[in-house]
């Protein structure tokens, strides 16, 4: 199918985009890397009026490394995220992550700020940012706004951005000495979106974990955290009995949605089972 019409904009500043949003309302979307926009556009499931591709604003594309953090700019590509020096010193979980999101094609023009603002619950890069405790940046002519991963997604494909915003960058702590992380996720085959996939950030301190997160996805309308499995490994070491328990709290927390071909309790059991996967990993990096 080809896509209805649309009027197409490409502002070069974020006024220009500020100012789009404002005249068309909720007739615009952002155009980012556009691999699910204008899959969307053609196959006249979401279908809008007005494009503004914002591939011309400057500075979006950059990582920029601040004290304690990087600025990672909402059009950088999966592609330049996995190849950044900056990126593989400082957050090696989201360069590692990467291979896992889609195929090549996919990965040279969609963006870290698309697949922030998209939200697909399956995705692996809000789920890394939220492991890392990053926050997202959100601009419009009002003001700027930062806001925790942990509270950006509202539901499914529902986010804490307003119509008038644009999501400019995203804030990554950097590694700590002793700091940890894994990535693993279950598809039927390479590329596709996870049948369940976990990412895993933490801390260690002369053996024990002293701190640690584990997000979900692929499980629920959104990225979770496993907050009570979480909270058993904190001061512990991460042997065979604790990781047992992890795995134990993380089925138990987690309500997959209803899916006839993927059921519930299959899911809760993937959760498990790459919990068990990714800390006896850790387990064996740390010993
Ligand atoms: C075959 C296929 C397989 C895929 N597999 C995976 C996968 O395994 N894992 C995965 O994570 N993704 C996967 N994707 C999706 C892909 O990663 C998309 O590129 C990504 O989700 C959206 O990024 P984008 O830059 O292309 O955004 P676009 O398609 O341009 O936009 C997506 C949405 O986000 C909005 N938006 C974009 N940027 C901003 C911004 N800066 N501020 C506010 N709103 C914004 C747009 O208005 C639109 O609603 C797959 C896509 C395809 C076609």
């Amino acid at each position: 199918m080809k896509a209805p019409d649309f009027a197409y904009m490409r502002p070069d500043s974020l006024d220009g985009v500020f100012a789009a949003l404002a005249q068309y309302g909720d007739d615009a979307r952002i155009l980012a890397g556009g691999q699910t926009l204008m899959a969307l556009q053609n196959m006249r499931l979401a279908a809008a009026d007005v494009l503004v591709d914002i591939n011309r604003v400057p500075d979006l594309p950059d990582i920029v490394e601040e004290p304690g953090h990087l600025l990672i700019g909402a059009l950088v590509r999966y592609a330049a995220l996995a190849e950044s020096p900056l990126v593989q010193q400082h957050v090696p979980l989201l360069a590692d992550a990467v291979p896992f999101v889609a195929h090549a094609a996919i990965r040279n023009r969609g963006t870290v700020g698309g697949s922030l603002a998209l939200g697909d619950p399956a995705a692996e890069i809000p789920a890394c940012m939220l492991a890392l405790g990053a926050e997202v940046i959100l601009s419009s002519a009002a003001g700027t706004r930062t806001i925790p991963m942990r509270e950006f997604y509202l539901g499914l494909y529902e986010t804490a951005l307003r119509p008038d915003e644009v999501l400019t960058a995203v804030r990554v702590p950097k590694r700590r000495p002793g700091q940890f992380h894994a990535i693993d996720e279950i598809v039927r085959r390479r590329g596709d979106f996870a049948l369940a996939g976990l990412a895993v950030s933490g801390v260690a301190e002369k053996g024990a974990v002293e701190a640690i997160s584990l997000a979900l996805f692929g499980v629920a309308d959104r990225p979770v955290l496993a907050t009570d499995a979480a909270d058993l490994l904190i001061g512990k070491a991460l042997d065979p009995a604790q990781i047992e328990t992890a795995k134990d709290a993380v089925i138990a927390s987690l309500d997959p949605p209803d899916d006839p071909i993927t059921p519930p309790a299959y899911r809760r059991h993937i959760g498990g089972v790459l919990v068990q996967r990714l800390l006896g990993q850790i387990r064996e990096k740390l010993a």
